[in-house]
């Protein structure tokens, strides 16, 4: 799975990544956003699009290397590929 974690203090609970997730992989519990079935998740990214906080952080072990960045040494955002 390309997405590791949701960082709770970075959510502010708008559920944009619960609605975006076509797996239902995500959903909110109070105000807070947690990924629940995470072995249906397609590794579709849109969670991480969706999430204008920057909460959902990437398994950069799982990223394939052809979609790091040379110059930040960073996995390039997904509308970068
Ligand atoms: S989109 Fe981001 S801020 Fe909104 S609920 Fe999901 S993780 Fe939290
Ligand atoms: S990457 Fe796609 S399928 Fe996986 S949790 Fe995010 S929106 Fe759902």
């Amino acid at each position: 799975m390309l997405i590791d974690s949701i960082a709770p203090f970075l959510c502010d609970g708008c559920g944009c990544c619960e609605r975006d997730c076509p797996s239902d992989v995500i959903r909110m519990r109070g105000r807070k956003a947690f990924i629940v079935y995470p072995k249906d998740c397609n590794n579709c990214l849109n969670c991480e699009l969706a999430c204008s906080r920057g909460a959902i952080k990437w398994n950069v072990f799982e990223v394939e290397p052809k979609f790091w960045s040379k110059e930040a040494g960073l996995p390039l955002h997904p509308l970068e590929l």
